[in-house]
């Protein structure tokens, strides 16, 4: 099956092999000296010093680590939007009682620094920002180096961000661009089957740390940082979710940083023309397309949820549906992970053999 939704991904069969090792005691050296190889390697990628935290949780979960361990309720935070997860990010802080102003911005385009400038001129009181680097529902990947700039020209403001569809397949660079405390998933860009994910906590994060009032318990960073000195987890961790990221990070180290990118730029290159060369038209913005997903608008006449029952029954090719309102409206092709151009063509092929089925001509609306 060719699986290319935006998360999970396919894992190599080396990490499928490691997720089935038998089990260790969590609180013993050999766990210990994994979590230590993995802690080096998930802080190569993601370019940081920073302290990165390690939990058992999806992606959901890490963001609302992003929250309760960095603010109190009634604070005053920017919730940047332009898709569902910016919209889940913005929710979860008024959650737990933040005092969210929402700065959305339409579905398929990207975040623009400017209006982040000028939100937070116009409240100094504004104490975070929460921002999504890839929105995974619209394939639109933010500017997420200007929009820190942005932020930092306001002061020590915090900006807290979901990289859990970007981080380890496009650049993401923690430290460079000065972000405080960034969430990732192993589910996506990492290779590994759902469970682990990361939060890196900058030392402006860490001072929130102390002053934050939210309830946390089961995502306390403290308490994680405090066993991390010790090899362990606070709770029982997803050993066999570990297995498989210390594996699948030496894949990822042995083909180098610079190489997974440039793959990752070639298969979103490769989705958006081959989409375009059929005739279809993309839904993002394409100066800011993601390399990580890519979304494409059905086209006129067709309904999307027809075409991917057709892609998955007959072709055996599973894409992505679209969230909310674009239900039945766009399709989203994932590349991001273990996938090669190859995989991506295959996509396509099987795209030009079911549209033409659903009565849209490939050939021929790429030709007009
Ligand atoms: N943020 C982004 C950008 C995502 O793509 C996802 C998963 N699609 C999540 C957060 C949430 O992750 P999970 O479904 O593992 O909770």
């Amino acid at each position: 099956m060719n699986l290319r939704i935006p998360g999970p991904t396919p894992c190599p069969p080396e990490v499928l092999q490691a997720v089935g090792r038998q089990m260790i005691n969590h609180r013993g050296p050999e766990f210990a000296e994994m979590l230590a190889r993995i802690d080096k390697g998930v802080k190569h990628v993601y370019q940081t010093k920073n302290d990165v935290l390690f939990l058992t949780s999806g992606g959901t979960g890490a963001m609302e680590a992003l929250v309760v361990n960095t603010l109190s309720p009634g604070d005053r935070v920017l919730g940047v939007s332009i898709g569902s997860f910016g919209d889940r990010l913005a929710s979860i802080a008024e959650t737990y009682g933040a005092d969210v102003v929402r700065l959305k911005f339409e579905w398929g385009k990207a975040a623009d620094p400017g209006e982040i400038d000028k939100a937070l001129a116009a409240d100094p009181s504004i104490k975070a920002v929460l921002v999504t680097h890839n929105e995974t529902s619209t394939g639109v990947c933010n500017d997420l180096e200007s929009i820190a700039r942005t932020v930092r020209k306001h002061g020590d403001l915090l900006i807290l961000v979901d990289a859990v569809s970007s981080l380890s397949s496009v650049p993401v660079c923690v430290d460079e661009w000065d972000l405080d405390a960034v969430a990732s998933g192993c589910q996506k860009g990492w290779m590994v089957p759902p469970g682990v994910t990361m939060v890196s906590m900058s030392a402006r994060a860490w001072k929130a740390y102390e002053q934050a009032k939210m309830p946390r318990f089961y995502f306390d960073v403290g308490k994680a940082l405090d066993f991390a000195k010790r090899g362990q987890t606070p709770w029982t961790p997803a050993i066999s979710i570990f297995f498989g990221l210390d594996v699948a990070l030496g894949i990822l180290l042995k083909e180098g940083l610079e190489s997974v990118f440039a793959r990752h730029e070639r298969c979103g290159s490769l989705s958006r023309e081959g989409a375009k060369g059929m005739g279809l038209q993309l839904f993002a913005d394409e100066r800011y397309a993601s390399n990580t997903v890519t979304a494409v608008k059905v086209p006129e006449g067709v309904d999307g949820r027809d075409l991917t029952k057709m892609l998955r029954e007959e072709y055996d090719t599973v894409l992505g549906g679209g969230q909310q309102h674009l239900a039945g409206k766009i399709f989203r092709i994932g590349h991001l992970g273990y996938v090669q151009e190859t995989d991506i063509q295959a996509v396509l092929d099987a795209l030009s053999k079911a549209l033409p089925r659903l009565g849209f001509s490939p050939s021929r609306a790429a030709a007009s």
